[in-house]
C-alpha cells in the first residue's frame, strides 16, 4: 500500500446510442481522502426520448436513485476533474470494465481493474444525493473498494 493510488467509481445514466451520461463520481486515495461530484443534467428529463425516459426511470428506481435533475457540477467538467484525481498517481484502480475503459480513454494511462473486488452492490449510500436507503452510491462503492484493496 505504499503506492500512491486513487480508485475511481461512477454512476451514470445510458441514453440510446450507449451514450453514457454520468450522474455521480467519487474517488478515494491511498490515505483515504475521498472527493464526490454530483452532475447537473445535461437535458430536461421531458426533452428525452420516451424509451430514454423509461430506461432512466428504471436506472432511477432500481439502481442509483440519484434524480435526473439533481446535482451541482456541470458535466463539462468531468474530464478535467478525472485527470486531476489522477495527476500522479501510480496506480489507478476501477471496479468494471466499461468504466475502466472510459476513464482511460480520458487519462491515457493504464488502468487497473479491480476484477476479483466483490460486485457492486446496492447498499446505505454515504453520500445524501440519493433518494432510497438502499442504492449504489460512488462514494460507499470506492470506499468499499478502499477496503478491500486494504485487505479489511
Ligand atoms: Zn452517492
Amino acid at each position: 500500500m505504499a503506492d500512491r493510488f486513487v480508485i475511481i467509481d461512477f454512476q451514470w445514466y445510458t441514453l440510446s446510442g450507449e451514450r453514457v451520461v454520468p450522474k455521480e463520481l467519487a474517488s478515494c486515495d491511498n490515505n483515504f481522502r475521498r472527493s464526490h461530484f454530483v452532475f447537473k443534467p445535461v437535458l430536461n428529463f421531458g426533452s428525452l426520448s420516451s424509451t430514454d425516459q423509461r430506461t432512466a426511470r428504471y436506472v432511477y428506481n432500481y439502481h442509483h436513485c440519484l434524480p435526473w435533475d439533481g446535482g451541482n457540477t456541470s458535466l463539462g467538467e468531468f474530464d478535467d476533474i478525472i485527470k486531476f484525481l489522477c495527476f500522479n498517481m501510480e496506480k489507478i484502480y476501477v471496479k468494471g470494465k466499461e468504466k475502466a475503459n472510459y476513464i482511460k480513454a480520458i487519462v491515457n494511462k493504464p488502468v487497473i481493474e479491480l476484477e476479483h473486488a466483490g460486485r457492486i452492490k446496492r447498499d446505505k449510500p454515504s453520500c445524501m444525493f440519493h433518494v432510497g436507503n438502499y442504492c449504489v452510491c460512488a462514494l460507499t462503492n470506492v470506499e468499499n473498494l478502499y477496503n478491500f484493496l486494504s485487505g479489511n
